[in-house]
Parts: C-alpha cells; sequence; structure tokens
C-alpha cells in the first residue's frame, strides 16, 4: 500500500498534534489519554473542544481524576455492552498505534545516528576502505529505515481502516441508542443530551431557548377505545406533524408515554408560543387515517405548555413547561399555555 494516501496523512497529522499537545501538559501517553486527545486533534467532537479550549484558557491542570473524567464523558459515554466491545476494541488499536510510534521514534533516531556518524569518519579520513565500508553501511541502514517506514505506513493504513469502521459502529450504535423506536425521533436520553447542552450554552454565552411540553389529549380512553395499535399510529403520526412543523435545529423528543418535547434553540417565549399555537391547529385539522378500521376515528387533539429558559433558575424549564400544559389542560385541552412565573 502506497503510504501518502489521504488517511496516511491524516492520521500522521492528527498524532502529530495531539503528542506534542500531551507532552506540553504532562499528559501520560496512555490509551485513555491518547483517545481523548487524538480526538481532540480530529475536531470531530465540538463539546469535547470547547472543553479542553476552556480549561485551556482557565489554566486548569489536567490531573489524572480530570482526565479520566474527560476519557469517561466524552469517549466512553454509552454504556450498551455492544458499545463497549468497540470500544474495547479501539483501545487496543490505539495501543497498538502507540507502540508502534514508539518503534517509529526508535527507528529514526537510529538512523539519524548512524548518519551522524558517517558524517564524522567522512570529515576526519581519506582512506577509500574506510569510505567504502561507510557508503555499504549507509546503503543498509537506509534500506533498513525504509522498510521500517513502509511498515509502520501500511500498519498506520490498515489501523485507519479499522479505527474509520469502528467509529462508523459507533455512530450507529450512538444513534440507537438516541432514536425512539416506535416514532422514530429523538428519545428521551437524546433530549435529555440536547436539554443540557442548551443550559450550557445559555450559562455561559445567553443564547436562549425555549420548551414546549405536548400531552395528546384523553389518549387513554382513545387507546381503551381502539387499542393499543391504533394508539401506537397516533403516536407515529403525532410525531410526524411535529417534526414537519420546526426548523431543522429545533430537536422534537419523546419525552415518554404520549408526551413530546420540542427544544426550541435561539427562540423566544413569544415566538415559542406562534409555534406551540401552529401546531396545535395543524393537528387540531388533520385527519388521522386508519384505513382497515371502519369505525370513524374522531380527530386527534393535543395540549401544548411552552416556557423559555430563565436567568437564575436556568434547570427549571421543564417544570415551568409542564406547569403550563396543565394549565392548558384545566383550561379545556386542545390549547396552549404559557408559563406565566
Ligand atoms: P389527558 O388529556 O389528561 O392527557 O388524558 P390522557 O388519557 O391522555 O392521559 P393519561 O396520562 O391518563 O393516559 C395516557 C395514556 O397513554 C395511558 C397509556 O395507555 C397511553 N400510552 C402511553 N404510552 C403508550 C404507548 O407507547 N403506546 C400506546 N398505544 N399508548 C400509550
Ligand atoms: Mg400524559
Ligand atoms: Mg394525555
Amino acid at each position: 500500500m502506497a503510504p501518502n494516501t489521504e488517511e496516511y496523512d491524516r492520521s500522521i497529522r492528527l498524532l502529530k498534534n495531539a503528542l506534542p499537545l500531551m507532552g506540553n501538559l504532562n499528559i501520560p501517553t496512555i490509551p485513555q489519554n491518547f483517545a481523548v486527545w487524538y480526538e481532540y486533534a480530529s475536531g470531530d467532537s465540538a463539546l469535547l473542544n470547547s472543553e479542553i479550549d476552556q480549561m485551556l484558557i482557565d489554566n486548569i491542570p489536567f490531573t489524572p481524576a480530570i482526565n479520566q473524567e474527560l476519557y469517561l464523558k466524552h469517549i466512553e459515554t454509552q454504556c450498551t455492552e455492544a458499545l463497549e466491545n468497540t470500544q474495547q476494541e479501539i483501545r487496543q488499536v490505539i495501543n497498538f498505534l502507540i507502540n508502534k510510534i514508539k518503534e517509529m521514534y526508535h527507528g529514526v533516531k537510529k538512523y539519524t545516528g548512524v548518519l551522524d556518524h558517517c558524517q564524522e569518519s567522512l570529515s576526519s579520513t581519506a582512506d577509500t576502505q574506510i569510505l567504502s565500508d561507510l557508503v555499504t553501511n549507509l546503503i543498509d541502514e537506509t534500506t533498513a529505515a525504509k522498510n521500517s517506514n513502509e511498515e509502520m505506513a501500511n500498519s498506520l493504513n490498515s489501523m485507519n481502516r479499522v479505527v474509520k469502521s469502528l467509529k462508523s459502529d459507533i455512530k450507529s450504535l450512538n444513534n440507537a441508542a438516541m432514536v425512539d423506536a416506535l416514532t422514530n425521533i429523538a428519545n428521551r436520553r437524546a433530549f435529555d443530551t440536547e436539554l443540557a447542552s442548551l443550559t450550557a450554552k445559555f450559562a455561559t454565552s445567553n443564547t436562549l431557548f425555549s420548551l414546549l411540553m405536548i400531552d395528546i389529549d384523553h389518549f387513554k380512553q382513545f387507546n381503551d377505545t381502539f387499542g393499543h395499535t391504533v394508539g401506537d399510529k397516533v403516536l407515529k403520526f403525532v410525531a410526524k406533524i411535529l417534526t414537519e412543523s420546526v426548523k431543522g435545529r429545533d430537536v422534537v423528543a419523546r419525552y415518554g408515554g404520549e408526551e413530546f418535547a420540542i427544544l426550541l434553540p435561539k427562540t423566544n417565549h413569544e415566538n415559542a408560543m406562534l409555534v406551540a399555537q401552529a401546531i396545535c391547529r395543524t393537528i387540531e385539522k388533520k385527519q388521522f387515517k386508519q384505513s382497515k378500521q371502519a369505525v370513524k376515528i374522531g380527530n386527534i387533539t393535543v395540549s401544548i405548555g411552552v416556557s423559555v429558559v430563565q436567568t437564575g433558575c436556568e434547570n427549571c424549564i421543564i417544570e415551568h413547561s409542564d406547569e403550563a400544559l396543565y394549565k392548558a389542560k384545566n383550561n379545556g385541552r386542545n390549547q396552549v399555555a404559557g408559563y406565566t412565573g
């Protein structure tokens, strides 16, 4: 395999970036730390990078406890068994990679040493036999160094392929862990992650966001009348309308049972109310079609509670939207209520 592939260049570049950073910060090159800093150098994880960048600005020392925390939080966050196995494999690959790097450094050092020695001898002698020996020696060492570099390049190339496929495995496992199987929208776990990230952004840069809590009206009665299978179809139907009603940056999630939540980044209370009202009207108007069902199924309606994140009570948004939702239910359902504090 030719050593000058894009993958090879990329991995060398990442290694060249990651290793000196770790050296400067006195971070031991154990596989766990290496995984963190390789990821940092790749820039693939915005969260990891912003956290480390902030620590660098604040001059926070990378103690073993902090290194461990970074690893657990950003590299080993998923806990499904499959993911554990995959990460085990990644750890092995990284270990192997580190040993290879050590070998390569060692090889280059030895080769440089031979060149230095040759140069010294050349400048101090005119003996043709010695010169000839030196040239032979140099050719042998050059061949050895070349072979070891090629071997290194091949190893890196094949490791890159393994890492790439492991990364894509992790991606699909992550996706599966973040998506609700019935409705195919974000699940509670994904919602919690997104809410934490928006709350952190609000704390650091005051970027607003709003939360809609949406609950299907009289769903129990609906389930009891038509059965759970039809009930499940209604959940899919509502999830689809919700997804179609918002912009790409908004996060529509199944919060639990027949409750949904929508996070609206950079949206104030007034605009969140408008989005909620539009959703309420759309669902009310849309006919839920159940072809095999002879009985006429009534229109589905939802109640929605709205609130915007508040300074001084950053973690109250769920409670506030819930309170507003309760108000919408009490006021007669099929309507929107905003949190008034
Ligand atoms: P309200 O208007 O006050 O919200 O009344 P409701 O009947 O919708 O509320 P309640 O909390 O009493 O009942 C919710 C029902 O949602 C109970 C349960 O049977 C149903 N449900 C929850 N999860 C699922 C699900 O995954 N599939 C189906 N088919 N039904 C579900
Ligand atoms: Mg409910
Ligand atoms: Mg309900």
